[in-house]
């Protein structure tokens, strides 16, 4: 048996939702397997040869067009592969991972499923108990509605797609009946142009006809006769992937587009939702990845230790006749820093050499009497250097007695 294809998300359905997914899956550096059973990527987008406006950006863009784009991005995916007019047999979920069967006899084995596999439409049987082509759902009324000779229509329903589908035929000069069992649910400007267009009928909040019943030269509903009839009563997420998975494996697929049950489907959702959807699951694929290397320290200190020269300090008398020996031992706190690691980066840092010559500087500019006073000064110029936020210093006197050293330290800004 041929070793499986072993690649890290496997998707089902290539619609706009799963080539999203896709696309960003690959630019993430994941390997991806697109399996799609229509014969084309974005197949039921491309049916829908009508310029829209509901995608932001894109106002009176053919849907068809974008189903184009998408595709051809889609599938120019570096680490892609692409399973067209394939179906899955099997998907069962391991702790190694997704094993999938594929009808023709292909096995996969992935890491992460990401269902897309898009809605289908409802379809009760009592409406479509004749496959004749006088009743209609939204996919064919939409693929139809502009060669269809002009007549009665009756169209069931009170969605966007009713609205839209009622004023696109009442301007083609058909009349137009809206049947819906209760109110509008489409959208205000649509409702507020039907209402006052002379060629629909409205008849909300009324119970749907028992039946449709076509034949050769229209459809009987009741006692009324119409040239055409279509039932847009909405749609549920296609459930033939679903039904390949148990409960513990539903749990953990991840679910993208019209498939996860959107109140109001559409491209731009769908898009968003397989951009979601590969970001959760390169993070859900690398939990194993170490944690990115700190970016910052806690803090970092310059220490200069034993720092000894000669400067003018003290009220005794013999102090004030010359220079005597002291030393300085000096803490810099520079607070949280980014973590430095190339050398490349010295522009970033303080030059400690700056810090001994600011305390060599301080104490030998001139006479001060108290080391108190001089700690002071050295504080100051110190805490003035850049991105100092504290220091400490002691300051000794070496030779002040003969039998002992005497220093003074203090601490000032943040520890
Ligand atoms: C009549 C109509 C008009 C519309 N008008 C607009 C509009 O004007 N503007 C707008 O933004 N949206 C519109 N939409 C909605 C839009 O088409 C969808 O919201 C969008 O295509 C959803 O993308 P998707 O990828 O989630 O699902 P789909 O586009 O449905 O893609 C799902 C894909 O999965 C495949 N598939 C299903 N089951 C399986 C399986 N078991 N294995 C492998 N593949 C499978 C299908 O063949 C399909 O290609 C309209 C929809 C309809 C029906």
């Amino acid at each position: 048996m041929p070793s499986p294809l072993s690649i890290d998300v496997a998707i089902l359905g290539g619609g706009p939702a799963g080539c999203s997914a896709a696309s960003w899956l690959g630019q993430l550096g994941l390997t991806t397997l697109l399996v799609e059973r229509a014969p084309r990527l974005c197949a039921g987008l491309a049916a829908l040869d009508f310029a829209q406006d509901w995608v932001l950006g894109e106002p009176a863009a053919r849907l068809a067009d974008l189903a184009d784009q998408y595709a051809a991005q889609a599938s120019a995916t570096p680490g892609l592969a692409l399973r067209l007019g394939a179906q899955v047999e099997s998907a069962r979920h391991s702790a190694d991972g997704w094993t999938l069967q594929l009808a023709g006899g292909e096995r996969v084995q992935a890491r992460a499923l990401l269902i897309a596999t898009g809605l289908r439409l409802l379809r009760p049987a009592r409406y479509f108990a004749s496959p004749h082509a006088r009743v209609l759902d939204a996919v064919s009324l939409t693929a139809q509605r502009a060669t269809l000779a002009p007549g009665r229509v009756l169209l069931l329903g009170a969605g966007d797609n009713a609205a839209e589908n009622a004023l696109f035929l009442a301007e083609r000069d058909f009349d137009v009946t809206v049947w819906a069992r209760g109110g509008w649910r489409a959208q205000t400007h649509l409702v507020e142009r039907i209402e006052a267009h002379p060629r629909i009928t409205r008849r909300l909040s009324t119970p749907l006809p028992e039946a449709l019943l076509p034949d050769a030269d229209g459809v009987t509903v009741g006692t009324e006769r119409f040239d055409h009839a279509a039932a847009l009563l909405g749609f549920e997420p296609e459930p033939s992937a679903f039904a390949l998975l148990d409960a513990h494996a539903r749990q953990r697929a991840f679910v993208a587009g019209d498939a996860s049950g959107r109140w109001h489907p559409c491209v731009q959702t769908a898009l968003a939702d397989g951009v979601q959807a590969a970001k959760q699951i390169e993070q859900s694929l690398r939990p194993q990845v170490a944690a990115a290397p700190q970016r910052h320290n806690n803090r970092q200190v310059i220490h200069l230790q034993g720092l000894r020269f000669r400067a003018n300090l003290g009220v005794l008398d013999f102090e004030r006749t010359g220079p005597q020996p002291i030393q300085v031992d000096a803490d810099v706190n520079l607070g949280a820093l980014p973590v430095v690691a190339r050398d490349a980066d010295i522009g970033h840092v303080l030059d400690y050499r700056r810090v001994r010559a600011a305390i060599i500087d301080e104490c030998t500019a001139e006479h001060t009497d108290l080391v108190e006073a001089l700690l002071g000064k050295l504080c100051n110029r110190l805490m003035g250097l850049p991105g100092v936020v504290g220091v400490r210093l002691k300051l000794t006197k070496l030779e002040i007695f003969p039998d002992c050293e005497v220093a003074i330290s203090t601490e000032l800004g943040a520890w």
